[in-house]
């Protein structure tokens, strides 16, 4: 189905792995051109290129670390000067750790909320300028903000903010045309997963997957449906948005 991205310029913030790497294949492929950052060096940086570079496009992996306001500057830098604006950003990048709220140390959650939180605003900021009517913005919330989760309070604690923020940039940005909505997580297999050891994985595996109507884990593949109809004009009447993909997950 030809959902009338090609051409279109998006910027997708952590895709070089688990959901954002997914999120950016999959824009690619529908012949988005795509911008993506990641944190550190690592294997799957030459492998997404290369993949990238299969796909066709001009699409663009670079470093930037979104906790760091000069390192946003530089990729929205990036942006305008390789594609002139961005019809499509996507809040992805995000920070987890998994700490008993008792001793939380500030440091830990300065870490957390520099990331999920300033980082998002940052890169939303920063893109305004690149964005004309029409346009949309997309962050990845968690269905952990419903439910509440032990040990991830501070984490909780961003994607909710994260929800208020959408939506309210969506009711002051509307009237420019801009579409601001999230779609929110459940459990989705990534390779934090694979990488646990054997029996643990499968405990995870087992135990989230029994939380879901479907039975299973989501994919990132899954994740980026939801972001590709989002992104296109089939969803131009839905913003301020929160959308569940998450299996059904309670
Ligand atoms: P991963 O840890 O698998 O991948 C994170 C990606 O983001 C990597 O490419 C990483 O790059 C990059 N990244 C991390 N921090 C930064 C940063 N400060 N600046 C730039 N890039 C960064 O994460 P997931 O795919 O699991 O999660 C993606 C999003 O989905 C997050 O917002 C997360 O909170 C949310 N989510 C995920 C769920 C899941 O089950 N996986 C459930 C609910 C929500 P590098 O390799 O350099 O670190």
């Amino acid at each position: 189905m030809d959902l009338g991205l090609r051409g279109k310029k998006a910027l997708v913030t952590g895709g070089t792995r688990g959901v954002g790497r997914g999120i950016v294949r999959a824009l690619a492929e529908a012949g988005v051109d795509v911008l993506t950052c990641y944190r550190q060096e690592s294997e799957a940086v030459a492998s997404l290129e290369n993949e990238l570079k299969e796909t066709g496009g001009a699409h663009h992996v670079v470093r930037a670390d979104i906790a760091y306001p000069e390192d946003v500057t530089a990729l929205i830098e990036h942006a305008r000067t390789e594609y002139g604006h961005l019809d499509l950003v996507v809040n992805n990048a995000g920070a987890i750790s998994h700490i008993p709220y008792e001793s939380l140390s500030l440091e830990e959650w300065r870490r957390i909320v520099d990331t999920n939180l300033t980082g998002s605003h940052l890169v939303v900021q920063k893109s305004l300028p690149l964005l004309d009517a029409g346009s949309s913005v997309i962050s990845i919330g968690s269905k952990a903000v419903d439910a509440g989760i032990p040990l991830r309070s501070h984490y909780t604690a961003t994607k909710a903010a994260i929800a208020g923020l959408n939506r309210s940039l969506a009711k002051e940005f509307g009237g420019r045309g801009i579409r601001f909505n999230i779609v929110a997580l459940g459990v989705v297999e990534t390779e934090n997963l694979y990488a646990l050891p054997e029996d643990q994985q499968k405990l995870m595996i087992e135990r989230y997957s029994a939380k879901t109507a479907l039975g299973r884990l989501g994919t990132p593949d899954e994740v980026a449906g939801a972001i590709l109809w989002l992104a296109s004009d089939l969803a131009r009447y839905v913003t301020g948005a929160t959308i569940s993909v998450d299996g059904g997950i309670s």
